[in-house]
């Protein structure tokens, strides 16, 4: 039978280099040979990609219909049958997410309960849960600057109040989950190499 592999999943604000540090972390397993899987929330699927759209300001609609939205995309994220995560741990891929309980709320979140949040997130907890959540932190304005230098134009919802106001959710959520869930607190203001070795030491021990 083959050996499970993991779920590590990353959050952060816009900016805090999720997407650097996932590289990064896949480049040491593929060093290591174990093999590794990418993925992101919201996802590309059908539903994904409406609420991609909701995110971009592009389709109005309301928090509950986008919290549905999500719910859903994160159901058929987990367990569809071409690349579900759950199959690929299952089948013994370490799975890397670009986000994942507090994906597209991280934006839109701003007006809703985190606890609200966490109890709608129960059900996919439920059938797999992370095995690490690597909360990349960095605070709003620098998180602004790198998105100011970085990108061609700003998304509808990159704005210093916002993303400062989700950083908070993000620490809310954190502290009421730390008794269910590994959640692992980097510093991201700091070199990009020295955030990949403290990544490196807090999930290697997942990994003999
Ligand atoms: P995210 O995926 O969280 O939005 P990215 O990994 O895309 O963040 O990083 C956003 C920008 O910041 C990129 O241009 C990246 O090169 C830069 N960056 C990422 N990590 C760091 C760091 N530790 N120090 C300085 N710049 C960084």
């Amino acid at each position: 039978m083959t050996k499970q592999g993991n779920f590590i999943v990353f959050e952060g604000i816009d900016g805090s280099g999720k997407s650097t540090q996932i590289q990064l972390l896949a480049d040491r397993l593929r060093q290591k040979n174990i093999s590794y899987y990418m993925t992101m929330e919201p996802t590309y699927s059908p539903i994904g990609s409406v609420v991609h759209q909701i995110l971009a300001g592009r389709v109005k609609t309301d928090n509950r219909v986008l919290a549905a939205l999500c719910a859903a995309d994160r159901l058929d994220h987990l367990l569809n049958e071409i690349d579900g995560i759950a199959g690929k741990v299952s089948d013994g891929y370490t799975v890397l997410s670009d986000r994942y309980y507090f994906s597209s709320y991280a934006y839109q979140g701003v007006d809703m309960s985190m606890d609200w949040i966490i109890h709608t997130n129960e059900q996919s907890s439920a059938i797999l849960k992370p095995t690490v959540n690597i909360f990349i932190d960095i605070d709003a304005d620098t998180a602004m600057e790198r998105i100011m230098k970085n990108r061609f134009h700003q998304e509808l919802f990159e704005k210093k109040s916002r993303l400062q106001k989700v950083r908070e959710n993000y620490l809310e959520a954190f502290e009421k989950l730390k008794n269910s869930e590994n959640v692992l607190i980097v510093d991201g203001t700091k070199s990009m190499e020295e955030i990949s070795e403290q990544i490196w030491t807090g999930v290697e021990k997942y990994f003999v």
